[in-house]
């Protein structure tokens, strides 16, 4: 049978809705985009739905009363009832839009840390986390007092579950863990982190922007208590993210900004702050990057999570099968079983950002440096590593070329140095 015929999804079709990946670069070179982990690209469907609400739609939200307000209004809160679905999240008041997963955490680690940390309480993390998911958890130790402790990896890049149960405690205020590492590609177990967690009587934040658009989320399921999650890195337009949290929480919570919008009445010297979600959602909000992130939805919804999950997997695999026959190539992470669309790996003799740059002469876009993990990098042994990361757009037949650009940099590299 036709191999592709057996792919749960056809990437060719699919690649037609993204103008970008049928350009030309350098010298007529096709674009071989291997960065989605840095940030997607975008369908048509998207860019129309952005076009059309500027077009068609745009005023700012809940503030006039007239009807391009309304209609402003209207598509921004469908945005909102689609990240409901799309997460599963029990109600929409508790889906608060932000500007990114970086906000979306500072948005926990100012508010409800602030107002819930103290001296000697603790704070766990990973080793394997972005910057976004560390610095603000120093920052709130900074504050408070607060002790921070990081769940360590084995030298599979996984989480050693047995070092976190000697970590937890009755001290533990919070778990800070990825869903995906950005780097590793490690999908950690969520539901028994957060299991361990609640049974120390710790809550749980999920940082869910590696894996928001290439596996589901189900909050529910997850049992956690904050989810954050970048438009970006699913097909959206940036500048806008969301945090979702549980209603008890989110309404105990303190705002975070304050400004226009957050509030239900204001006096010279005091301020009543508004109901859920608006509590959170001080100033004018992103609106056309919410309502691109609502079609975002809908063009994810209508391939499916799982197969593009089930996609996925069969490109890692061929990654890692083009990356063993270059031969000198150190790949990180877990088993492919374990792995998300993320390869990270070192090529003896040649520095990362050459290897970024080599691939690139030929068209391949791939990530080069620590990728906003340096503790990770420090705990791998290497200061850089090049990383290629997919989405359901890419091909079997451009991870090859990534092999045969690879084998050619190795090459080059060579004839260099004789
Ligand atoms: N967390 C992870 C795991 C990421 O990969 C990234 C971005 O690369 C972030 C957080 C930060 O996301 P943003 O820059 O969209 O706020």
């Amino acid at each position: 049978m036709d191999a592709l015929a057996t792919l749960p999804l056809d990437p060719q079709a699919l690649r037609a809705d993204f103008p970008i990946l049928s350009t030309t670069i350098h010298d007529n070179v096709p674009l071989v985009y291997l960065d989605s982990a840095a940030t997607t690209q975008r369908p048509r469907q998207v860019i129309a739905a952005i076009v059309d609400t500027y077009e068609r739609h745009y005023a700012n939200v809940h503030r006039g009363i007239h009807w391009l307000s309304d209609q402003s209004t209207d598509l921004f809160e469908e945005a909102r009832e689609s990240v409901r679905a799309f997460i599963n999240a029990p109600a929409r008041e508790e889906v608060i839009f932000t500007h990114g997963t970086t906000e979306s955490i500072n948005l926990v680690a100012r508010s409800w840390g602030d107002a819930n940390v103290r001296t000697g309480d603790e704070i766990i993390a990973t080793v394997m986390e972005h910057h976004s998911n560390l610095v603000p958890w120093q920052q709130l130790a900074e504050r408070s007092g607060a002790v921070l402790r990081h769940i360590p990896i084995d030298d599979n890049g996984e989480l050693i579950l047995d070092e976190f149960d000697k970590l937890l405690s009755e001290r533990t205020r919070l778990v800070a863990v990825s869903a995906v590492s950005n780097v590793l590609g490690t999908i950690n177990p969520i539901e028994e982190i957060v299991r361990r967690a609640h049974a120390a009587g710790a809550l749980v934040l999920v940082d869910a922007a590696q894996s928001a658009a290439h596996m589901p989320t189900d909050v529910q399921r997850w049992n956690a208590d904050f989810v954050a999650i970048s438009g970006h890195k699913m097909l959206a337009p940036t500048g806008v993210g969301v945090l979702w949290s549980r209603r008890e929480l989110l309404d105990a919570m303190p705002p975070f900004l304050g400004g226009g919008s957050m509030i239900r009445r204001v006096k010279l010297d005091s301020f009543e702050p508004a109901d859920l979600p608006a509590k959170f959602e001080a100033g004018t909000p992103p609106i056309v990057p919410a309502i691109g992130l609502g079609a975002a939805i809908d063009y994810i919804n209508a391939i499916g999570l799982e197969k593009i999950h089930a996609y996925e997997q069969i490109l890692t695999r061929r990654a890692h099968d083009v990356l063993a026959d270059v031969g000198g190539v150190k790949i990180f992470g877990p088993p492919l079983e374990n792995k998300a669309g993320i390869v990270s790996f070192t090529v003896e003799g040649v520095h990362a950002h050459d290897v970024a740059q080599l691939l690139d002469r030929q068209g391949i876009a791939v990530r080069a440096g620590h990728h906003c993990t340096m503790p990770l990098h420090k705990r791998l042994g290497v200061t850089a590593t090049a990383r290629v990361s997919f989405y359901f757009y890419n091909t079997l037949d451009e991870i090859d070329l990534l092999g045969r650009a690879l084998a050619d940099a190795k090459g080059v590299f060579r004839r260099r140095k004789a």
